[in-house]
């Protein structure tokens, strides 16, 4: 239900607007395409993803030669769900551990202000509860108010976090971090990284340091790149998706904030532009506000 409620503002104004465009129509003809096209794009799928789903519908019209406005809801539920298929698994409803990867070693990145730190929280959050110990890493030391923060949420879950001083190296950091988390034999290690986009080249280098002075401590590390992404920027979340993927490899996508937007359709395009799974939604500002994604749990909210 946390789910119907967070992405209560993009279904209701989804379906207003889709029944607007149907309104005194029978069947899926031009005109109810080229509004769904506009709906769509509205609802932040972004263009890309929307053609994609438009000519498929488009193809089924052809196919069935009359395809009634009452069937619309049913296909378009089925082609996001298949959209949605070809990155995301989706029957996962919490985290587990892949075998020989202790500690599991994730790296979080994104931009100040996207809901970061919050992930970073509510994440280590359901680690513990499900009994997962976890280390936090404050290696986002170009902001004292990152470190801070971070150890508001450490102090909250009541987690270890490793920190060193504001303008410290930040792969010291994750390294610090990771060393601790081995002698405490710790599962799970959260990575928090600095969110400075005005130099790609500097985010790059920083970054890659990062993994190889992680990699001198666990030699696999990081198991997870997660890129947090505010649903309700729309664009801003895709131009960012784009500078982050050339930046790092980016694994899996946490989309935030999906509660205070109508703009929800951002989960279905930006996993499909970039071929990555949304792995987590925030859909509020508590702690429990986090959800693993599960597309069908997703389509069928979005739907219902
Ligand atoms: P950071 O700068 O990226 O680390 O961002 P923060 O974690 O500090 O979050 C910025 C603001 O967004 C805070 O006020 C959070 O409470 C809020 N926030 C984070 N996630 C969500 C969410 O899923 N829903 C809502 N409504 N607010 C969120």
């Amino acid at each position: 239900e946390t789910l119907d409620k967070g992405l209560e503002k993009t279904k209701t104004t989804f379906f207003s607007k889709l029944s607007k465009a149907i309104v005194g129509k029978s069947k899926v003809d031009d005109d109810v395409l080229d509004n769904l096209e506009e709906i769509l794009v509205s609802s932040d799928v972004g263009v890309d993803t929307t053609l994609k789903i438009i000519t498929r519908i488009e193809k089924r019209v052809a196919d069935d030669k009359y395809l009634g406005t009452s069937e619309l809801n049913q296909i378009l539920q089925e082609e996001i769900a298949s959209l949605l298929s070809e990155t995301n698994t989706g029957e996962a409803t919490e985290f587990v551990i892949p075998v020989n990867k202790k500690p599991y070693v994730l790296m979080v990145v994104g931009v100040n202000g996207v809901g970061k730190t919050t992930t970073i929280g509510k994440l280590a959050y359901q680690f513990k509860k499900q009994g997962y110990k976890v280390v936090l890493g404050a290696a986002d030391t170009f902001r004292a108010a990152a470190i801070d923060q971070l150890q508001i949420w450490a102090d909250r879950v009541d987690v270890p976090i490793v920190r060193q001083n504001m303008g410290s190296d930040p792969a010291s950091v994750a390294f610090d971090t990771l060393q601790s988390a081995v002698a405490q034999d710790a599962d799970i290690v959260i990575i928090d990284t600095a969110g400075r986009l005005h130099n790609k080249i500097n985010l790059m280098n920083e970054l890659s340091k990062v993994k190889r002075v992680m990699q001198k401590v666990v030699a696999d590390a990081p198991h997870d790149v997660l890129l947090v992404l505010d649903g309700s920027t729309g664009q801003n979340a895709f131009e960012q998706a784009k500078q982050f993927t050339a930046a790092t490899e980016v694994t899996s996508l946490a989309v935030t904030k999906l509660d205070g937007t109508a703009k929800g359709g951002v989960v279905i395009g930006i996993s499909d532009q970039f071929q990555i799974p949304v792995k987590y939604i925030g859909v509020g500002e508590g702690i429990e506000d986090l959800q693993v994604f599960n597309k069908y749990e997703f389509v069928d909210s979005f739907f219902k």
